[in-house]
């Protein structure tokens, strides 16, 4: 279930995790943008608002919020890592023609493999690329 704003801060707020006013402002923009944005398109959506940020900021950010196991990396080869806020999950499509991530749905905890049963397993993902079909129907 994706959380509410609230419901991420008062997360923060039990593992006694303090955001500046800057930092809240990322996670305001991740929750708010949740098109998997990389730390470039975080930055370019709020340095007008704040002309002080700087990516350190940001990257520092994402950092805490990953380790509090509230945002998600999207680390796609051959691109800049992106940020997503949406727990749920869920799989990864990437346009090589568009470069956008997709989101679709699968229950990432239904795959299993017989190879790692003595394995303890943190996390599961799911990626695809290819061409999307909004790209696809333009040829
Ligand atoms: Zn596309
Ligand atoms: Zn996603």
């Amino acid at each position: 279930m994706l959380l509410t704003y609230d419901q991420i801060l008062e997360q923060l707020k039990e593992k006694g995790i303090n955001l500046s006013y800057q930092r809240l402002k990322v996670l305001d923009f991740l929750y708010k943008n949740q098109i998997h944005p990389t730390v470039e398109q975080i930055y370019l959506g709020l340095v007008k608002q704040i002309p002080t940020l700087s990516k350190t900021t940001i990257y520092n950010t994402l950092k805490i919020l990953i380790n509090a196991g509230l945002v998600r990396e999207i680390p796609f080869k051959g691109r800049e890592s992106c940020y997503d806020i949406n727990l749920d999950p869920h799989g990864h499509f990437c346009c090589d023609s568009c470069n956008q991530i997709y989101d679709f749905q699968i229950d990432v905890n239904l795959i299993k493999s017989k190879d790692l049963e003595d394995f303890k397993i943190r996390d599961r993902d799911v990626y695809f690329k290819g061409v999307c079909s909004r790209c696809l129907s333009k040829i």
